[in-house]
């Protein structure tokens, strides 16, 4: 599914990881992955690039990939988020196949694993309160202290982890904690909790079968080992959660011993990828929802007009590394820009419409004039637009006086309507206030659709909508969310980082007008809108009646200087 030549790009550290474990028999050459997202958000574009990973690393060596759901906190997780979370895998293109899990499956497993610890003398029940714990637990400089509850009995700790389950204690009365090391340098070694009660939560899958919830750092290896998963791949902040990732796998009766292997997170600039911080903007009304196409969710981008293919093509493109960095906005953009570009069938929408009458042009006549659907690729076809004596142009598109850098109308000058004739503007209508109301112009029947270079000197090109034939449409532009490049990093500045959310990331435009053909397009459907920028057709059907089109991105990078205007 890569579009990229495997032979010429050099291997991530990954790759090359499991090659050497393929040279040397490990595993018996078996290549298994899995994607393991919480339900408590939608997936975001940091997630696409765990997703590509794992995906393409099982893919690239023959292996398989699982999705797994990685639900052991139901206080947060929903159904909406596990059915939106498979929509955006498959949306991407990669398939689970019929291995899709979830952590809860294996609760049964993960408690008998946690009498296992007991019996073993690695497992007790502590008592000690939430604040107390923490006391207990001391600091980087300083050691920890044992809870006093540490050497209880395998019987006593077997009969307290068995009232836990059945709810003999309120939440927060008991925990079980593995017996490890209060002075371990490491403070994830110092005697983590593995078990903690919750009543009254409804959990997704197993209802109210539970009480106690495993951590997710017990969870997890366990998970990964019950599944075969011979390299399990997770972000740079766990990284100091694999000694007690190991320490699990080393102390309980499983056959099967996952590597981990951590990579850096993906950050893009002028926007968040946490999915706390995204649900605030969600729950606080910052956005529509998480599907608001300025939101970096896979489901925003959906609905924006991004591809899979320019997401898959992104995540390529940034690679995989261990240090940590930011990426420009500009790379994904362009990712979805190139794509189009291949891809989009080109159409004239007037944004920011004003009349021009043809003065010259019969009232009652409408030619259909045949327009290409693609610059370059005579394989898209044509289609037919209406040509009348009424027309819409764009407001930027006329001036009554302009240098000679500006190639559009002028008053007193010829411009070619794109894919119909040359016109010259004769006079303007103003209304009171001095603004334009219409441009009165003439044509040349001579010039339909010949090349500028058919001796006449009309060096401007310009766009333009039937009138009598447009359709009226709602149109939307975006900005980026954050005018910061690192709002995350608000909190050292004693800011929010909702501080610096940008207030003009919306502009709507109510009133333009669109070619005739655009009127019954789906939801999702792509098009170039010929000088200015790639528009997607949105869901929303509420602006009265009127098709609402997002601009995915513009037409060239968006902080470049665009056209130069005299
Ligand atoms: P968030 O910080 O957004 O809540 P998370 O790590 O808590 O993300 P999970 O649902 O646990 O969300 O993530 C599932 C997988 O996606 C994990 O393996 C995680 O490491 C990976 N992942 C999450 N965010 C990123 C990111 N920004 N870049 C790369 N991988 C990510
Ligand atoms: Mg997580």
């Amino acid at each position: 599914m890569s579009d990229t030549n495997e032979t010429t790009k050099p291997r991530h550290f990954i790759q090359q990881y499991i090659d050497a474990d393929i040279a040397a028999g490990k595993n018996e050459g078996k290549v298994v992955t899995r994607f393991p997202p919480e339900p408590n958000g939608y997936l975001h574009i940091g997630h696409a690039k765990s997703i590509c990973l794992n995906f393409g690393i099982a893919e690239e060596f023959n292996g398989s990939c699982n999705l797994r759901f990685d639900d052991t906190n139901p206080s947060k997780e929903k159904e909406e988020f596990v059915a939106a979370i498979e929509q955006d895998v498959q949306w991407l293109e990669f398939d689970w196949q019929d291995r899709l899990y979830y952590a809860s499956d294996y609760f049964e497993q993960l408690h008998d694993f946690a009498v296992e610890l007991i019996n073993a003398g690695k497992a007790y029940v502590c008592d000690l309160n939430a604040e107390q714990v923490r006391a207990y637990r001391g600091t980087l400089q300083e050691p920890g202290k044992n809870s006093p509850h540490r050497d209880r009995s395998v019987e006593e700790n077997l009969e307290l982890f068995a009232k836990m389950r059945s709810g003999d204690f309120a939440d927060g009365e008991r925990v079980l904690r593995a017996k490890i090391d209060m002075a371990s340098p490491n403070m994830n070694m110092r005697d983590p909790t593995l078990y903690r009660i919750r009543h009254g939560v409804i959990h997704h899958q197993t209802g109210e079968e539970w009480c106690i919830y495993p951590m997710y750092d017990y969870t997890h290896p366990i998970s990964d080992a019950i599944e075969g998963i011979t390299h399990s791949l997770c972000t740079l902040e766990f990284e100091d959660h694999r000694p007690l990732y190991d320490w699990v796998l080393d102390n309980i009766s499983i056959g099967c011993h996952p590597q981990q292997i951590e990579f850096s997170r993906l950050n893009l600039q002028y926007t968040i990828v946490s999915k706390r911080k995204l649900t605030q903007l969600v729950e606080d009304n910052h956005v529509s929802g998480w599907d608001d196409p300025r939101m970096p969710t896979l489901a925003g981008l959906r609905r924006r007009g991004f591809t899979p293919a320019s997401i898959r093509d992104f995540c390529d493109r940034i690679g995989v590394t261990k240090s940590d960095n930011s990426i420009e906005m500009g790379v994904l953009e362009n990712c979805i820009r190139e794509d189009l570009n291949e891809i989009a069938p080109r159409r004239m929408a007037v944004l920011n419409p004003v009349k021009v009458v043809i003065e010259n042009y019969p009232e009652d006549k409408v030619e259909q004039l045949d327009a290409p659907n693609h610059p370059q690729k005579e394989e898209l076809g044509t289609r037919q637009i209406p040509f009348s004596r009424e027309v819409f142009i764009d407001r930027d598109d006329f001036r009554e006086e302009a240098n000679k850098k500006y190639k559009r109308l002028v008053l007193g000058k010829e411009v070619r309507l794109r894919n119909a004739y040359v016109i010259k503007a004769e006079d303007v209508i103003k209304d009171d206030s001095g603004e334009i109301i219409e441009i009165r112009c003439s044509y040349d029947t001579e010039t339909l659709n010949k090349n500028p270079a058919d001796g006449r000197k009309v060096k401007g090109v310009i766009h333009w909508v039937s009138a009598a034939h447009a359709v009226e449409a709602e149109v939307r532009l975006y900005d980026r969310l954050f005018n910061q490049p690192n709002p995350e990093s608000a909190a050292k500045e004693g800011k929010e980082f909702t501080d610096y959310i940008n207030e003009n990331s919306l502009e709507t435009l109510s009133k333009c007008y669109l070619e005739t053909n655009l009127q019954d397009v789906d939801a999702g459907e792509r098009f170039q809108f010929e000088r200015e920028g790639y528009f997607c057709r949105d869901t929303d059907n509420s602006a009265n009646g009127k098709p609402v089109f997002n601009r995915t991105v513009t037409l060239r990078d968006t902080w470049a200087k665009i056209e130069a205007a005299g």
